[in-house]
């Protein structure tokens, strides 16, 4: 028993009361399985275990009814027809798949795609792959809110352009790019939308006929699901797309993705968009509660701290915030009990400043101090209380600790001092 004392002194001292650490908070990088998604998949591992290419016996059959309810499922949540549904391994493959798929197959009528520059590695990397062998690819920048300008995108299309691949909502600072514009235009032009809505779908509508949307790509584990299972939406009508596959082998998934399915990992997928789907109203609020509460509550208490990317375009779990006049390193360290993401990426043992954030304009130091919090289905507002009381807390004590704050306090104009210089 602890004594009163001590326990009123935890109580008041914030929120450690009722939280379980380290507290998981990054839910763009994966997301835990929900419980409910596991029991689903259990069946299909032991008593239901056929493959669901087997045409001979029930054990096939029923693995196959299993994977057809799935695509019926995912379907559902962004308004296709299970007919349009490829199952993957995940998104990094689904998207590979649409742009290499598309570029091969529409090579006859051009060869360049758009694309733009805060895309995730999944897209930009298989477009610079694709440069190699021919093919044009403009990267549009995006504006200080992280946004795409739809002006930009008219201009940058030509006549050999076949293809603009934009994401839904990006991966760390969570914007949602105008995506129903975006497809009224590439409908217009009569040049294909591919969209990586790895971080939308389940989050917020997606809707591939409202928003003119030809090809999508999602992942089981970024919504309560699988890791190594996704999906890619191709549209069959108006128009009908075609997509050159990247994988052959027994001509599975109508030939664009051989290979024996994933049944277990497709049940799960099946499960999460339901999940997702059902309670996303109620969820949507929820998280957009929280998430302006942490954001709220670390305005009330910290200067020069600002959010990164449109506030108003976001999804409901995304918080993206530089602490300016913070070192990076020492600021993830203060919240080792915390798991988030920062504005650093390891690339080759060097920290490199995420590319995202200097696409806003963001200077190296600053980017440093950005930590991305990524809140989900099973985070709670204690949760988030406890890390706001921690990063008041840790900011605080390195601002006593920055020269360059202290002068900022003092009046002094830094404004042209390089707060990127060391
Ligand atoms: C996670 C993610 C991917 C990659 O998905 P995997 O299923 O992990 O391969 C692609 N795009 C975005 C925006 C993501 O967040």
């Amino acid at each position: 028993m602890m004594p009163a004392a001590e326990t009123q002194n935890i109580a008041s001292n914030g929120s450690s009361q009722g939280v379980h650490l380290p507290i998981y908070m990054d839910n763009h990088a994966t997301t835990p399985m929900d419980p409910r998604v596991l029991e689903a998949m259990m069946p299909y591992f032991t008593k239901i275990f056929g493959n669901a290419a087997s045409r001979n016996h029930s054990f096939g059959w029923e693995a196959e009814q299993a994977v057809e309810k799935a695509r019926e499922q995912v379907a559902r949540l962004i308004g296709a027809t299970a007919k349009e549904i490829i199952f993957t391994s995940g998104a990094t493959e689904s998207n590979n798949l649409a742009i290499k798929g598309i570029a091969e197959m529409y090579r006859e009528r051009g060869n360049h795609i758009i694309t733009q520059v805060t895309e995730h590695k999944a897209v930009l990397d298989t477009c610079k792959r694709l440069e190699k062998s021919g093919c044009r690819v403009t990267y549009l920048p995006v504006n200080a809110d992280g946004l795409i300008e739809l002006e930009d995108l008219k201009r940058a299309m030509d006549d050999k352009t076949i293809l603009v691949s934009i994401m839904f909502a990006n991966n760390e600072i969570g914007v949602v790019q105008p995506v129903a514009e975006i497809g009224k235009l590439c409908r217009e032009r009569g040049v294909l939308f591919h969209t990586d809505a790895v971080q939308a779908a389940g989050k917020v509508p997606v809707d591939v006929n409202a928003m003119n949307i030809d090809v999508l790509s999602l992942s089981a584990h970024k919504m309560y699901g699988p890791k190594g299972v996704g999906a890619l939406y191709v549209r069959r009508r108006n128009p009908r797309v075609q997509i050159a596959e990247q994988i052959n082998g027994g001509g599975h998934e109508r030939g664009m993705r051989s290979g024996t399915l994933n049944v277990t990992g497709i049940v799960g997928l099946g499960k999460a968009c339901d999940l997702c789907r059902e309670e996303m109203p109620q969820e949507t609020e929820r998280l957009r509660k929280l998430r302006d509460h942490l954001k709220t509550r670390l305005e009330s208490k910290l200067d020069y701290i600002h959010v990164n990317g449109s506030m108003e375009h976001r999804l409901p779990g995304n918080l993206n915030m530089s602490f300016v006049y913070v070192e990076g390193e020492s600021l993830l360290m203060g919240i080792n009990d915390v798991a988030v993401s920062s504005g650093s990426a390891c690339t080759s043992a060097t920290l490199e400043p995420s590319y995202v954030l200097k696409a806003l304009g963001l200077g190296d130091d600053v980017a440093h101090s950005s930590i991305r919090f990524g809140l989900g289905r099973f985070n709670t507002l204690a949760e988030v209380d406890y890390v706001a009381d921690k990063l008041i807390d840790i900011v605080q004590k390195l601002r006593e600790l920055s020269p360059l704050y202290e002068m900022v306090k003092e009046g002094i104009d830094l404004t042209k001092i390089q707060w990127e210089a060391h």
